[in-house]
Order: C-alpha cells, then sequence, then structure tokens
C-alpha cells in the first residue's frame, strides 16, 4: 500500500499534532470537575448518593427505556441481564464470535456456553440468516423453550453486539428469535447514541447493557448500565445488582445470592458530566467520518459506514483492508508512524476457554477478522 503515507498525513492533520494519536481518548470539557467535587464535599462518594438515581433517570432519557439501571461496568450489566433473561447453569447462549472477550465472559459467569454463529458483513454483527440456519439444522422447540439437539442442551438467550456502535439486523433477529422462542439480550456497550429505525440500540431486547469504560464514547472511569422496558425485570436488575437486600431502615436480610454490582456515586457523577456531553460527542465524531469517508474513497479505501435505516455513533472508526497482508502491513507502518491503529478482535473460538463451543463456519467473521482494522476515532 503505497499509500500509507498520504493515510498517516491525512489523521495527523484531523487531530492536529504529529505526536502519538491514540485510538480512542476521553475529553472532558463540561462538567467533570463540579460534579467530582460536589460528590466529595457531600461525602456521598460510595455505593449510594444522587448522582447514581440522576444517572439512571438520565440513560432512560436518552435511550426511551423504561427502565435503566447503574452497574459497576459493562460486563457485569451483562452477566446480570443474561441471568434476568434466564439463563442458568448448563445452559447455552448463541453469539457471535467476532467480539469482544466480555461478551463471552458475561454467558460463562453464568455457567452458561456460548454458541457462536456467524456475522453479517455489512454490519459485523450477529446475522439473522446463519442464526435461523444453525437453528434449522440443530434447534428443536420443546415446552421449556429452544433446545439444541446435538447436546440436549437448552439455548436460554440470543446475546447479538452492535459492533463499533453499528447497530445489528435488530428486527430481523428478533424475528428469528420470537420463531425459535428464544430471549434476547442486547450487548449494546459499544453503541450508546446508536439507534435503529429511529430507537436507540439495547431497547430492542429484553434488556440491554452499556458500558462506561474508559475507552468508550463517553466515560465515567469504569461503569455500565442496565436498560430494559420491562419493569419487573428492571426492578429485579436493580435488586440483584445491590446484593438482593430487604429494604429495611437497618435489619440486614437478603434473600437470594445477590451482587455488589453498584456503581459508586464517584463514577456516576462523572457518567452524568459526560452524558451531557453525549450529543457533541457523537455530532463531533460523525463529522470525523464524513471526512474520514471522502478521504479513503478519494484513495480508494473502503472505509465503513452506517447502513440505511441507522444511525451509528461511530465509536470506534474502522477500514476493511483488502487482504490480511495488506493489513498486516498498514498496522505495522502506521503504529510506527505513532497513528494508533488496531486489528479487530481475534475470533473467541480461538481462545483457549471457549475453543471447545459449538459454531458454525464462520466464513465471514474470518474475513472481517483478517481485514477490519480500527483507525483514530477520538472526538476532536
Ligand atoms: C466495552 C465492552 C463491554 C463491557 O466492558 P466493561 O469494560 O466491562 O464496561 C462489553 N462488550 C463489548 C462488546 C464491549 O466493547
Amino acid at each position: 500500500m503505497e499509500n500509507i503515507n498520504q493515510i498517516v498525513s491525512f489523521v495527523q492533520e484531523q487531530f492536529q499534532t504529529k505526536e502519538f494519536i491514540p485510538l480512542h481518548e476521553p475529553r472532558f470539557r463540561g462538567n467533570e470537575k463540579e460534579y467530582l467535587l460536589d460528590t466529595i464535599d457531600s461525602t456521598f462518594v460510595s455505593s449510594v448518593g444522587a448522582y447514581v438515581d440522576r444517572f439512571e433517570l438520565d440513560m432512560q432519557a436518552i435511550t426511551s427505556a423504561e427502565k435503566a439501571i447503574a452497574v459497576v461496568n459493562g460486563t457485569a450489566g451483562l452477566q446480570v441481564a443474561l441471568r434476568l433473561a434466564g439463563v442458568v447453569a448448563g445452559d447455552e447462549v448463541i453469539t457471535q464470535a467476532l467480539t469482544f472477550i466480555a461478551t463471552a465472559n458475561a454467558i460463562a459467569y453464568n455457567q452458561a456456553t456460548p454458541i457462536f454463529v456467524d456475522v453479517d458483513l455489512d454490519t459485523m454483527g450477529l446475522s439473522p440468516s446463519a442464526m435461523d440456519n444453525f437453528l434449522e439444522e440443530f434447534g428443536e422447540i420443546r415446552q421449556e423453550g429452544c433446545f439444541n439437539k446435538s447436546t440436549g442442551k437448552r439455548i436460554a438467550a440470543c446475546m447479538p453486539m452492535h459492533t463499533f456502535g453499528f447497530p445489528v439486523h435488530i428486527d430481523e433477529l428478533i424475528a428469528v428469535c420470537e420463531k425459535w422462542h428464544i430471549p434476547l439480550v442486547e450487548d449494546s456497550a459499544e453503541s450508546l447514541g446508536s439507534y435503529y429505525k429511529g430507537k436507540h440500540t439495547g431497547t430492542f431486547g429484553l434488556l440491554g447493557a452499556f458500558s462506561f469504560n474508559g475507552n468508550k464514547t463517553v466515560t465515567c472511569g469504569g461503569g455500565g448500565a442496565i436498560v430494559t422496558n420491562d419493569l419487573t425485570l428492571g426492578a429485579k436488575a436493580k435488586y440483584l445488582t445491590t446484593t438482593a437486600k430487604k429494604p429495611h431502615p437497618y435489619e440486614f436480610f437478603h434473600d437470594e445470592i445477590g451482587y455488589n454490582f453498584r456503581m459508586p456515586n464517584l463514577n456516576a457523577a462523572l457518567a452524568c458530566a459526560q452524558l451531557e456531553m453525549l450529543d457533541e460527542f457523537v455530532d463531533n465524531k460523525r463529522e470525523l467520518a464524513s471526512l474520514y469517508a471522502k478521504f479513503f474513497n478519494s484513495i480508494g479505501v473502503n472505509f465503513r459506514q452506517e447502513l440505511p435505516d441507522t444511525k451509528a455513533n461511530y465509536w470506534l472508526m474502522c477500514v476493511e483492508l483488502n487482504n490480511k497482508e495488506e493489513r498486516d502491513l498498514f498496522l505495522k507502518e502506521t503504529n510506527v508512524q505513532k497513528v494508533m491503529t488496531r486489528p479487530i478482535w481475534q475470533l473467541m473460538y480461538r481462545l483457549p476457554m471457549f475453543e471447545h463451543c459449538q459454531r458454525d463456519a464462520q466464513s465471514n467473521a474470518i474475513f472481517l477478522e483478517e481485514r477490519i482494522v480500527n483507525i483514530p476515532s477520538s472526538v476532536r
């Protein structure tokens, strides 16, 4: 690729520096300091506080979900969401192999096993047709739900992931899930600010979970949120993530094994300030995306753009290179020149803990694994 130097210069121009350019760095330009100091002045820095309540209301307003529950990180949110969808030890959960490790780990924390179904080339997320094909071969609907004929286990949930903030074909996935009697939980960790047909990601399935890790579109240091439109599940999520304690002014009574997955008020304060910036950040990133699109188009490189009917937050932007050799050269050259780039994740079944898991042919996931590279995507 003789145009790597051209690409490096273009990225340097956008970020107006020749120093190291990271993939995604946080920006604190709003009320972050004020709200953080406020928690210290109030002494409410820990697991209860006004900012936790406010954060949950803000998330409800942003996503239009009936209920949002603050949690300590996105992974914990996914773990509890799966449990609330009915996943128990010995179950199986359909997901994509092309994802960040947290998706598969959240399944394993419930003593369930992932089944890896291929992604679509256009969304880079779970493919409705691949899922239906898999179930036509292995699925069987019984009284207690959908079962996997080859393992005898129950397929208790399906968890698609909105890769890099590009929404999956969620309508079609929901139709397949309804056909096979499988609850859907969205890993929307990367997609805060992304919409499908005008509706916020994370709110299509039974539950969804977002992440506020340091590298996400908005951050609170570390944190997450579960969202749901089912108020009973919402109340259960709050209860389970706050140690399953029966409300009482001074007695301790817990009636099941819950979790301490509470988001500290300190982090919630940061989250509230960052959420105030969400629209501005997404607009800013979408502007960079359109500059990238024009530039990469002019040099014949495939810059990934949002699909019709969707609005992407462009969390991590990416290009699709022609083959693995070209990708490896691109990664090497750009990183040497201090423009950070990174390949998409290795497929989950290549990792020792998940190599035994059932999977289909994965031809699209492998194609993308060899070609997709993230490029600097921070708010400028
Ligand atoms: C970031 C992320 C998560 C959750 O991450 P936390 O660091 O636990 O907040 C889950 N799934 C995906 C796909 C992610 O990118």
